[in-house]
């Protein structure tokens, strides 16, 4: 049984959505927890309220920076890597700090982890790693060619992982999200993700565009299931390590049957705009979680109906 009182973990990208989640279930767990962010995409929101925790420190720092990586690691018995540009359409509109923030500051941040002797280095990364694939469900061996800068991004980032296990004996681990959603995620900006702007266009009545037909399907992953999976792959044996797992809950919607499902638990009938399809989206998309429920325990406890209600609620107290 891992013990997590002992633990110091340094959480990248701890200012962002995914983030902040993770930060205070280390927090609950009795961690002590370092933060490192630039805030490029995160929020002083996500930082405040953990200030005056004693076991809370914030860096702000940007990951391209190799020093401000090994200042951050120092003392750091795990890392949990967040940071990273997140959006396919950012990723088309400037491949280069995409690929700046999310190579050169993963290796950095690895090379880091590396020096420290951090006993464990897992990292976010994706469903995109899937790129072309047609294989329904995604089983983590079977990948097909990428469709945006940002996915190459993040499987180039499973390479390098695997490189530095293979090579220096490091323990990492992958975790492929799946569409998470949840309190606390950006619904403005060119980049927010479908759900937070599908709950904010029913709160102010003004009906969604959605890109292309809205018959295409994702595994949307309640945020608590991620940070779960997170907690699981930092418990998880040795011989979990130097893998990549799918998390997600399991399960399949459509675009237009979650503004259903919106507009039922808002008590609202307005009809979607539908616009042109975006570049570098997938069709369809749906996780095998077996090898994470095998090999790390991971046991998701909402689905997509649950995690909705509560990400609602959230949204209408902020
Ligand atoms: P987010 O944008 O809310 O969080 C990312 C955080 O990284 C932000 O706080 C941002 O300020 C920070 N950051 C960005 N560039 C940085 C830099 N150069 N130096 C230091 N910090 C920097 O995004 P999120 O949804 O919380 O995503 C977290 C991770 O999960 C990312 O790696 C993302 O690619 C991955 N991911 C997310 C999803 C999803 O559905 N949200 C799906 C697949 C993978």
């Amino acid at each position: 049984m891992t013990d997590f009182l002992q633990k110091t973990v340094l959480v990248t990208g701890g200012a962002g959505f995914i983030g902040r989640h993770l930060v205070q279930e280390f927090l609950n767990r009795g961690c002590k927890v370092r933060v490192l962010d630039n805030l490029a995409t995160g929020f002083k929101k996500n930082v405040t309220p953990f200030l005056n925790h004693p076991n809370y420190q914030f860096i702000e720092g940007d990951i391209r920076n190799q020093q401000t990586c090994l200042d951050a690691v120092i003392g750091c018995d795990w890392v949990c890597h967040q940071a990273a540009l997140g959006s396919v359409p950012r990723s088309i509109q400037d491949p280069v700090t995409t690929n700046e923030v999310n190579i050169s500051g993963f290796i950095n941040m690895l090379d880091a982890a590396r020096k420290n002797h951090v006993e464990r280095f897992v990292y976010a990364a994706s469903s995109s790693t899937y790129g072309d694939s047609p294989n329904l469900p995604k089983v983590e061996h079977i990948i097909g060619n990428p469709l945006s800068p940002y996915a190459i991004t993040k499987y180039v980032n499973e390479l390098y992982a695997n490189i530095f296990a293979n090579t220096y004996g490091m323990k990492c681990i992958g975790l492929r999200y799946f569409n998470v959603f949840g309190p606390n995620q950006d619904p403005n900006g060119a980049y927010a993700a479908v759900i937070p702007l599908f709950i904010k266009a029913a709160t102010l009545l003004q009906p969604p565009t959605i890109n292309g037909d809205g018959k295409q399907t994702r595994d949307f992953t309640y945020v608590a299931n991620a940070v779960e999976a997170n907690m699981c792959a930092f418990s998880a044996p040795e011989s979990a390590c130097n893998n990549v797992y799918n998390v997600a809950f399991g399960d399949r919607t459509t675009l237009l049957d979650v503004w259903e499902m919106i507009c039922t638990h808002m008590k609202i009938d307005l009809q979607p705009n539908f616009g042109p399809p975006r570049p570098g989206d997938i069709r369809d998309s749906l996780a095998d979680i077996s090898k994470a429920r095998t090999h790390l325990g991971y046991n998701p406890k909402f689905n997509l109906e649950a995690g909705l209600e509560k990400t609602i609620a959230a949204f209408q107290l902020d």
